[in-house]
């Protein structure tokens, strides 16, 4: 019996994209290039990961990611997925979560997106970031693929459907799968998990949603207050947020705001929590931004520490939960170890979308102007 801590991915893990490629986790780096929803589950490199996991053998090249963060930070998704108790064997799918990215359609062009938005992956290439080989396409999962995984959601008793977008109420193909799977009677066995921007919710798509599943979460993507906002999750309007929300109160949907946390949302994050608990919301977490790393949270000017120690002090005996609190802890982290050595490489990709979209990034953030030369 296995009574090792072990990663529960490769048994519980899948996630699939737009064009139906499969693996065990977002991090994870496939070695195949032809794993996909039609044979992931008697593919030899998964059941291969999934003995050496058993086995307790050094975390395949695959799972690099992993290992270099766990080196690095002494934190991964693997750590967060551990479980002790379990007794899997090679060839074990069950109860698991699935991850699907049904489209790449979105309204936003976000400044820590880099691959998850058609128009975002567009004004990239616009301002050469990345080159034009890039694809860009708009791309929907399809029909048949969409079959094939209702029919594996079905035979592996997946419980967590995460819906990764494109930004789910503005793509058809999200709420078109959401029909799926009510249509084919998963739904009420089913969590949906999935993550708006908040600026096209609408209430009778929410509705739809609680009455026919199992259970629902949602998290609203919020890297700031206001311009600050506005500026990161470009072009929207924090008031087309501040309806989101109302909406999702009168609907009495829990949700929680999740923040892409970069430099430049570490700059001001203390007003969102102070913003979040004036308005009576209590979770927050984080997923700190390490793609591009240029928008990584650390890259920041150390002449801003003292500035930041005082903002960051304030949140240290606030009452919050413990989903908040580790929030709390792991920004402070971030904003007492600055690492100044990639900041001016980050200040002219932030220079470039201002030339391009007519925004100031000092206007918002004046507390970078002494750096800037
Ligand atoms: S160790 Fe990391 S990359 Fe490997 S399966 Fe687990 S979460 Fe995924």
């Amino acid at each position: 019996m296995n009574k090792k801590p072990l990663c529960v991915n490769p048994y519980e893990g899948m996630i699939i994209d737009e064009y139906g490629r499969a693996k065990p986790c977002p991090p994870y780096l496939p070695s195949s290039s032809d794993i996909n929803i039609y044979n992931y589950f008697t593919h030899p490199e998964i059941l291969e990961l999934q003995r050496a996991h058993l086995e307790d053998e050094e975390l395949p090249y695959q799972c690099r990611v992993c290992k270099t963060n766990e080196e690095k930070y002494g934190s991964s998704l693997r750590f967060s997925k551990n479980i002790k108790d379990k007794n899997y064997k090679v060839g074990d799918f069950d109860d698991g979560t699935i991850l699907i990215s049904t489209s790449n359609a979105c309204n936003l062009k976000c400044l820590p997106c880099s691959y998850s938005s058609f128009p975002r992956i567009k004004e990239l290439i616009e301002i050469k970031v990345l080159n034009k080989n890039q694809d860009i396409g708009l791309i929907d999962i399809s029909q048949d693929k969409r079959d094939k995984i209702l029919e594996i959601i079905e035979q592996y008793n997946f419980s967590t459907v995460s819906l990764l977008g494109g930004e789910p109420f503005y793509d058809k193909v999200t709420f078109q799968f959401i029909e799926e799977l009510i249509q084919r009677g998963l739904s009420k066995k089913i969590k949906l998990y999935f993550t708006t921007n908040a600026t096209n919710i609408k209430a009778d798509r929410v509705t739809r949603i609680q009455e026919n599943f199992k259970d629902f979460d949602i998290d609203v993507s919020i890297d700031g207050v206001n311009e600050v906002n506005d500026y990161l999750r470009y072009p929207s309007r924090w008031g087309q947020i501040l309806t989101g929300i109302d909406i999702l109160k009168n609907c009495n949907q829990q949700f929680n705001i999740r923040t892409a946390f970069s430099n430049l949302s570490l700059l001001r994050y203390p007003d969102l929590i102070t913003w979040a608990l004036q308005n009576d919301i209590e979770n927050l977490y984080l997923c700190s931004v390490d793609d591009p790393e240029i928008m990584n949270p650390q890259r920041l000017p150390l002449g801003l520490s003292d500035h930041l120690h005082k903002k960051y002090e304030m949140l240290q005996n606030l009452s919050v939960n413990n989903t908040t609190k580790m929030s709390i802890e792991a920004a402070t982290g971030y904003a007492t170890n600055l690492d100044e050595s990639g900041f001016a490489e980050s200040l002219g990709f932030f220079k470039r979308h201002d030339q391009h979209r007519g925004t100031d990034l000092l206007t918002v953030f004046p507390e970078l102007t002494p750096y800037v030369r």
